[in-house]
């Protein structure tokens, strides 16, 4: 007897998250921008939160961040995950702007390494029926997010600036 319900579900984008999406199926990360004041929008939005503008579009990210916060998921109402159980899910601060906070599930993470903070970088895995969707692990190098802003001037001093101040 075959088992339908045992397959995942696969994403169903709305207009505005269809670029991520496509954009993950190849493979990449990438998050809405505001062409104009080039703040990070996710959630991706009509009009950036910051300034107004309704100039968005989708751009690659490193896909480096650190745990924000997590949970472990022990019981499932969604099928295809029941052998899946228990299974970490986590909120992403991702390198490239305090509070760009992404939603996802920790692939390759032992329940006793999840923890706040820990660096972690996305990593793309197949969905039957899809292509490929993100994830993230325990970054390789263990300090990826602090010397990940190639572009700014000063990439070796302590993260300071990037704590949120309230
Ligand atoms: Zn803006």
């Amino acid at each position: 007897m075959t088992s339908p319900a045992s397959q995942k579900p696969i994403p169903q984008p709305s207009d505005l998250a269809a670029p991520y999406w496509e954009a993950a199926r190849q493979g990449r990360l990438k998050i809405q921008r505001c062409r104009d004041c080039r703040f990070w929008v996710h959630f991706p939005d009509v009009r950036c939160p910051r300034c107004g503008s309704e100039h968005l579009a989708f751009e690659a990210v490193s896909g480096q961040g650190r745990i924000s916060t997590f949970t472990f998921v022990h019981r499932t109402f969604v099928a295809g995950f029941e052998g899946d159980v228990p299974y970490p899910v986590a909120w992403i601060d991702l390198v490239e702007q305090p509070g760009l906070r992404v939603f996802a599930d920790l692939a390759d993470t032992p329940a006793e390494t999840v923890a706040i903070g820990l660096p972690v970088e996305v990593v793309f895995s197949e969905r039957a029926g899809w292509g490929t969707i993100p994830s993230f692990r325990p970054a390789a190098s263990g300090v990826a997010t602090d010397h990940s802003s190639n572009d700014e001037p000063s990439n070796d001093g302590p993260s300071k600036d990037r704590e949120v101040p309230s």
